[in-house]
């Protein structure tokens, strides 16, 4: 091994932050996660899907069999017209996993405590303003004033990324994708089993997903269009009683179960997760001794199922990189290992984004070409996406390899 890191800052202690951490740990190296807020994120955020690669590289780190147990198990996605006309229906190829939903703040919960019981230390209140080389390391400042030094920086920051401001000052920035999402779990939907299936409609006006568990409990999540950007504090103004009445509206006349589904939530639990956006990419993901990981480097738009299994695949590449090669090799192997893979996977995101905020034009076209593309699209051909694995053991090549891979 010819690794020189000894240390890293973790900026952000959300999903990637105490994977890497974790995963970092594993490697021989020492981590501390600096996260802005205060306090923990109970009860933050909505539902995410964690794709059967996103556990796999879980298991990597030993909390796979940790995320599966807060998790409901997703076996098929069946696609749907508001009229109820099916579209398609996709599940994991022959051999491989089924997706987990879970809710966001579950999940952080979860690597928050594992992490912590490891012996990983996460500092709250710490919000990255700046960040110094020095000749040995780098030098985190924060807000409040007070520094941390190591040997590399990891920016885990989100999709409003200060590192990679701070990587490149040009970086593009998230813009709004035009719809914004809300979920929740109920107790008793009055509906029969969806049988581990998610249904997901293309209503007329808005966009549905729901699964019913056998006990006929059930989530359901909306991305309701939305003209301007709104921030979940606005959106937190309208009361929840409102927000479920008016979502409720956006699905009157289409064949779907909405008004089953929202009117029955108790509106203490609606969760506003906020506005979706979409971020171009990100020419620089490192410079000197700082690296992004997670939507700070590729933020992937939830219609792709992925952003948290990429964010976390990410992490334990890194670690990886750094395990075996000096820190300005082991950035330009994380790249060329992680680069492709995300980058094929946001672009077939954007596709379905489109979709779901066709206009009446659009929705005819989709309605037609979907269950042809759905048919043509069996699952062995989504086995890159899903069924990729990281080989820990695999020792980081600091050259690529004649066919362009690393291990
Ligand atoms: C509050 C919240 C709610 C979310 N809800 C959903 C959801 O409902 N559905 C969904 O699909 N995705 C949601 N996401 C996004 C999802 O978690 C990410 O897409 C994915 O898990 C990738 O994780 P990440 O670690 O890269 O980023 P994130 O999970 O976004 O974590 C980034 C962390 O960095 C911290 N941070 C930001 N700037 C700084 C700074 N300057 N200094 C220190 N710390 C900083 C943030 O507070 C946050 O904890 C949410 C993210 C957040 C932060």
């Amino acid at each position: 091994m010819s690794s020189t890191t000894r240390s890293a800052l973790v900026i952000g202690g959300g999903i990637g932050g105490p994977v890497a951490a974790m995963a970092l740990h594993r490697a021989g190296i020492e981590a501390t996660v600096y996260e802005a807020y205060a306090s923990t994120a109970d009860g933050v955020g909505g539902g995410l899907g964690l794709a059967p690669n996103g556990l796999a590289a879980l298991d990597v780190i030993g909390v796979g069999d940790l995320v599966r147990e807060i998790g409901t198990p997703t076996t098929d996605i069946v696609l749907q017209s508001w009229n109820g006309k099916r579209l398609g229906e996709f599940g994991s190829p022959p051999g491989v996993e089924s997706a987990r939903f879970v809710w966001r703040a579950d999940l952080y919960r979860t690597l928050y405590d594992e992490a912590a019981r490891r012996g990983v230390r996460t500092v709250h209140g710490k919000r990255l303003v700046a960040a110094r080389e020095t000749a040995g390391g780098v030098t985190a400042h924060f807000a409040d004033g007070t520094t941390a030094e190591a040997d590399v920086l990891i920016g885990a920051d989100g999709i409003r990324s200060t590192v990679r401001a701070l990587i490149d000052p040009d970086a593009p920035r998230p813009h709004y994708g035009g719809l914004f999402s809300f979920g929740a779990p109920v107790k008793d939907t009055g509906l029969p089993s969806t049988g581990g299936k998610m249904y997901m409609t293309f209503g007329k006006r808005a966009f549905l997903g729901y699964q019913v568990q056998d006990d006929s409990s059930g989530v359901w999540f909306v991305n309701l269009p939305h003209p301007g950007p709104m921030t979940v504090a606005e959106a937190a103004r309208t009361s929840a009683e409102d927000w479920l009445r008016v979502l409720a509206a956006a699905f009157t006349g289409d064949r779907v179960p909405a008004a089953d589904l929202l009117l029955r939530t108790d509106p203490g639990d609606l969760l506003i997760a906020g506005p979706m956006e979409n971020m171009p990419r990100v020419p620089a993901w490192s410079r000197g001794r700082m690296v992004l990981i997670g939507d700070a480097a590729h933020a992937a738009s939830s219609s792709s199922g992925q952003g948290a299994s990429l964010a976390v695949e990410s992490a334990v590449q890194l670690a990886r990189c750094l395990r075996d090669l000096p820190h300005e090799e082991a950035f330009t192997a994380y790249q060329d290992l992680r680069r492709p893979r995300v980058e094929r996977i946001i672009k077939e995101a954007e596709r379905t984004n489109s979709n779901k905020a066709a206009g009446p034009v659009g929705r005819v076209l989709r309605d037609l070409l979907l269950p042809l593309v759905m048919k043509l699209n069996k699952p062995e051909k989504s086995a890159w996406q899903t069924g990729y694995r990281i080989d820990w053991d695999a020792s980081v090549s600091a050259t690529p390899h004649p066919d362009g891979t690393r291990a």
